[in-house]
């Protein structure tokens, strides 16, 4: 198999060293898609062993100490590792995991693999600690280093320069759509003629036992002391169990009932976003999937409709169910991801917003605010609000917190601190420590969102929030009726003390 020349946009060398002449497998390192299906960067790597005739090797790893690690996202990624090996046993991949201890520590590991790789192929994920890790990688191994873009529908180098708004990107989006459709990662990798790869492993594997690991849980001293949430399952099995649950009984309500408020079990959402974040499951195939929802032929991109190009009605599907939340997972994701990819870092601050937003704020800056809390009373969920603390409360205990919540949710951190920097910061830590999805290009295009970013300006103009938009509780309140999801926030409460102690 040929990696197609639409996808070969996904592939970037990430230093000009050769390959390695004497190297005995392709190394994959599975950093951010982890997952052994729809996935392009395997595909890639299947592509290079096919073409060397070299065994290939898939090495996912994870360390103590990455920023906000904690016992909630450890658990959740181990859980897709038991999955990884599963699948690696069933389709023949060799599969090296490695978990660290303070007994089995990372002693540049990769570097010991790349002196053994014909090349390493890695995620190319432009957030987070990832970005560096490639960068720090390609440097000091002596061979080539690629990272394939496997984040978004269509190669993000294809979307062009970062985009303003919504509208802006969308259009971009139809417009690469059905070349980006056709040219989808596969479902299943094909190793027919790929040997295995019989060495060992640098370290000692991880068992990938479920039973396994609380134990390995209890050797990491977390600086974080953030327990798992109930019920939250990591994995790609969780995560294909979840987007069934999603299609067979809420798409079709997506439209209307999105932005409602609700306990997850009964919103109209998926819940998918960390099983998006974690790779578990691809964009591709979760396309696939909603736009073949109650179809009679197989959904093809012959089925756009073209006439209605940029907008976000009637485009992929006659269904609006279908478009809303194509528009949510392909426009609003692939905004976020373009911003970073433009320039990659660790995080994004609200130096990044457009200039009209940053005056406006300078102007505002020094506004009366009505109340002013301080981060360890936000994180006592202790404010004079009911809702904002329920909101606090959801994202603390269950690690996810309902899209219109976190709009709101910001928005007041904004207007009770007393500057703008400390409201992001505050923002920042939370959404990235305790939501299963943070650290991702949307939690910071979603943050920043709250500061006007991608947004419009709003009259009339507010103090503190000048022209951005402005949310309250109290309409809120109005808007929605609040009492289901503010008895299931009730019902968590018990949880709180076995989570945080
Ligand atoms: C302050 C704030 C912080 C946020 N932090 C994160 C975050 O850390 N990680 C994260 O994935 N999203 C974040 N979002 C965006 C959005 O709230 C979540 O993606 C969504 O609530 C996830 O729930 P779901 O999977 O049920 O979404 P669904 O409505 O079912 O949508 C499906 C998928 O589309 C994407 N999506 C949906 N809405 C948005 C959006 N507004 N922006 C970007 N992508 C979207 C997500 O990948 C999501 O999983 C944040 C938004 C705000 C306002």
């Amino acid at each position: 198999m040929i990696i197609s020349d639409y996808n070969q946009s996904r592939i970037r060398e990430t230093n000009s060293k050769d390959f390695n002449k004497n190297g005995k497998y392709i190394l994959y390192w599975m950093q951010s898609y982890r997952r052994l299906n729809f996935n392009h960067a395997l595909d890639y790597s299947i592509q290079i062993a096919n073409q060397t005739g070299l065994p290939l090797v898939v090495y996912e790893g994870i360390r103590m100490n990455y920023p906000w690690a904690s016992e909630r996202l450890h658990k959740f990624i181990l859980e897709g590792f038991c999955d990884n090996f599963n699948s690696a046993k069933k389709i023949g991949i060799t599969y090296w995991p490695f978990v660290e201890t303070p007994e089995n520590q990372d002693k540049d590991l990769l570097f010991k693999m790349s002196e053994s790789a014909y090349v390493i192929i890695t995620d190319d994920f432009p957030c987070f600690i990832i970005p560096n890790h490639i960068q720090k990688v390609s440097e000091k191994s002596n061979y080539k280093v690629i990272a394939v873009d496997g984040n978004c529908i269509a190669p993000i180098i294809n979307y062009g320069e970062v985009a303003s708004a919504a509208r802006v990107i969308r259009t971009r989006i139809h417009t690469q759509f059905p070349e980006a459709y056709i040219n989808r990662s596969l479902a299943s990798p094909k190793l027919k003629n790929i040997p295995t790869y019989k060495g060992k492993p640098p370290f000692e594997p991880f068992s990938c036992q479920i039973e396994d690991i609380p134990k390995i849980l209890k050797k990491i001293p977390f600086k974080l002391k953030i327990k798992p949430a109930n019920d939250v399952i990591g994995g790609r099995k969780e995560g294909l169990k979840i987007l069934k649950n999603f299609i067979n009984n809420k798409l079709t309500r997506y439209s209307v009932d999105r932005s409602n408020p609700s306990p997850p079990d009964k919103c109209a959402t998926s819940s998918l976003s960390p099983y998006i974040h974690f790779g578990y499951l691809s964009i591709d195939e979760i396309v696939e999937e909603v736009l073949n929802f109650n179809l009679n032929q197989k959904w093809a991109p012959d089925l756009l409709n073209f006439t209605q190009k940029g907008k976000r009605e009637l485009f992929f599907h006659k269904d609006d169910f279908v478009n809303s939340f194509l528009d949510e997972i392909l426009t609003w994701r692939d905004i976020g991801f373009l911003l970073f990819h433009k320039n990659p870092s660790f995080n994004k601050d609200i130096s990044i917003l457009p200039e009209w937003i940053k005056t406006n704020l300078k102007k505002h800056s020094k506004d009366k605010r009505p109340f002013i809390y301080t981060k360890e009373q936000f994180d006592k969920c202790d404010t004079h609000d009911k809702l904002w603390n329920s909101a606090q409360k959801e994202l603390m205990i269950t690690g996810r917190m309902h899209n219109y919540m976190r709009m709101l949710w910001g928005k007041k951190v904004i207007e009770w601190t007393s500057s703008y920097e400390e409201a992001f910061l505050i923002l920042e830590d939370f959404n990235n420590k305790y939501a299963y999805d943070g650290r991702n290009p949307n939690s910071y295009s979603g943050i920043l969102w709250c500061f006007g970013l991608f947004d419009r300006p709003w009259f009339p103009e507010r103090p503190i929030f000048g022209n951005l938009r402005f949310m309250s509780s109290d309409s809120t309140m109005k808007k929605f009726k609040m009492t289901e999801y503010l008895q299931y926030i009730s019902s968590l409460e018990g949880n709180k003390e076995t989570l945080f102690g």
